[in-house]
């Protein structure tokens, strides 16, 4: 490979240019290939904008550069595997496989061991007494693809609801999940090198709002913490069984102190953003790092991390870098409701101060409004 080499990127979201952002001062070039012609990679590096179905373009992206990665699971697992044949491809398309069907994914997840919530396929309502009985009521309706950041769910606490959450998901395709009680939510982010070299995060803790990150912490509360051992152990198990390359994020509900995984990202992950201020090396570095067998850096924090999502309105710039130890970065999107247009890391010196910053940031973000 030639001294430069040029890393392609299927997706051009903020992953991907927070990826090359990565990946520059190491003297990486990057090219992305994503349909959306306004991704946010294209501030950054050249982009192709062709439909991930055209195989054809994909195969000429391919021989254009040294190596692949993605930013973006839902890439056709059929064109990973011909990109596969052109050049090598992280993490490796059993992964992409593995994690896009929450179906596949439960399953694969329940035969290493790693403990999940009850589950049952739903293809019709026919299916909904049997699913119903199996996971107990409320339970969590999901479409088994193509979901994200609560897209494609409903809770149901009735037969009759289930039935009718069904019809509006589009009546097949669905999966039931038992409804986990946590008392919080967690999640790891694993990196394995073409090399074999692994290394684990400490485990965040993560806040949803509808579906959707709020806000992540890192060291987490102590009994998260006291949880890394067996989140690490889950993490292990996947990555040798899929011979996995690059950083995965699994994410955990916790309850009754147990680790239950909820779903696996093959790729960099949004609850390992304040990584990149946080950390001695961040997920995108060593995502980097892995995918071109050179020795990981250090996961070992920078201090007590916060990071917040900004969600919707763009807060003024100076109502962030004002707060005491606050990092900004936005993403170069145009805002809309519920669309992730940036984040903030703070870091402090202590808890209280963190949670103080935290909410002072938060209140910035919370007061944005519309242009
Ligand atoms: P997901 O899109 O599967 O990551 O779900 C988004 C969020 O919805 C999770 O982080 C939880 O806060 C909530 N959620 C999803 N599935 C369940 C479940 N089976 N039980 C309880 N809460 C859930």
């Amino acid at each position: 490979m030639n001294s430069n080499p040029t890393i392609g990127i299927l997706g051009g979201g903020q992953l991907g240019r927070m990826l090359a952002l990565a990946g520059y001062p190491l003297g990486l070039r990057f090219r992305f290939f994503d349909p959306d012609p306004a991704a946010p990679s294209g501030h950054l590096a050249e982009h192709v904008p062709a439909p991930y179905a055209d195989a054809e373009a994909l195969q000429a992206f391919a021989a254009s550069v040294d190596l692949l990665t993605y930013e973006f699971e839902n890439v056709p697992v059929e064109a990973a595997r011909k990109i596969e044949a052109i050049r090598p491809i992280y993490p490796p398309p059993a992964a992409l496989e593995a994690a896009q069907d929450r179906l596949t994914e439960k399953s694969f997840l329940q035969n290493l061991g790693v403990t999940t919530p009850e589950f049952a396929a739903i293809n019709s309502t026919a299916d909904c007494a049997a699913a119903a009985e199996c996971c107990g009521l409320p339970a969590v309706l999901k479409t088994r693809r193509m979901g994200y950041d609560g897209k494609g769910q409903r809770i149901v606490r009735t037969l009759a609801e289930l039935e009718a959450a069904t019809l509006e998901l589009g009546g097949a395709g669905l999966i039931l999940e038992q409804f986990v009680p946590f008392s919080a939510e967690c999640s790891i982010l694993a990196v394995r090198s073409t090399t074999g070299e692994t290394a684990f995060y400490p485990l965040v803790e993560n806040v949803h709002r509808s579906g959707i990150l709020h806000s992540s912490r890192v060291p987490a509360s102590s009994n998260i913490q006291a949880l890394q051992a067996d989140a690490e152990v889950f993490a292990g198990r996947i990555l040798s069984a899929l011979n996995y390359v690059g950083v995965l994020a699994i994410e955990f509900f916790v309850s009754d102190g147990r680790l239950i995984a909820n779903e696996m990202a093959p790729r960099v992950h949004n609850s390992g953003h304040w990584s990149i201020e946080g950390a001695e090396t961040s997920q995108f570095e060593n995502h980097l790092r892995a995918v071109l067998g050179l020795p990981l850096g250090s996961v070992e924090l920078r201090g007590e991390v916060g990071m917040l999502n900004i969600i919707g309105p763009i807060p003024a710039r100076a109502s962030i870098l004002k707060i005491t130890g606050a990092h900004l970065h936005l993403y170069g999107k145009s805002a809309r409701p519920n669309r992730k247009v940036g984040h903030v890391t703070l870091i402090a010196s202590n808890p209280e101060q963190l949670t103080s910053v935290l909410q002072q940031a938060d209140d910035a973000i919370q007061s944005a409004v519309f242009d």
